[in-house]
């Protein structure tokens, strides 16, 4: 049985698998803890991704690079030179850490804005 992501409040991922797309960027695939929540989302959106780092947690916006509906989500994050967050990503996160997303959000989405022809 599958749940809909819903409400304002982060929840509590796993990456459950993570590929190396070029020397520099990583995807990532997140799953919820009991892989029973279904993403649902409009192509273009993207979620407020937090990692614990030194103990703080760092929140970023990442494009959603999966399908929707799917029961994991799909992010793509490259090295930004100097940056905290896409370096820890790259180089440290592993499949079985967690992470805390909160629910896709954007405007500018292929829905909401569909192409004219
Ligand atoms: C809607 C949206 C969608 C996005 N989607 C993606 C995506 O799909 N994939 C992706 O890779 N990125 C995406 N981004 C960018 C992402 O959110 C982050 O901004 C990016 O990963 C860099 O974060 P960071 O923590 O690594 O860098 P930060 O630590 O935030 O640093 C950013 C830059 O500022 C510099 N800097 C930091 N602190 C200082 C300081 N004190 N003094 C001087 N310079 C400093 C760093 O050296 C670095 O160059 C998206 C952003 C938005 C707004």
């Amino acid at each position: 049985m599958f749940f809909e992501w819903q409400g304002n409040q982060p929840v509590t991922l796993r990456c459950i698998d993570k590929n190396t797309e070029t020397h520099d960027t990583v995807s990532i695939k997140l799953a919820d803890l009991t892989e029973s929540l279904l993403f649902q989302f409009k192509p273009g959106q993207f979620i407020n991704l937090g990692v614990e780092i030194d103990g703080k947690m760092e929140f970023r916006a990442y494009s959603i690079s999966s399908t929707n509906g799917e029961d994991y989500l799909q992010l793509t994050i490259k090295r930004v030179e100097g940056g905290k967050v896409s370096n820890y990503i790259v180089d440290s996160l592993l499949p079985g850490d967690t992470v805390q997303a909160l629910p896709p959000t954007g405007d500018f989405n292929c829905i909401d804005h569909p192409p004219a022809t």
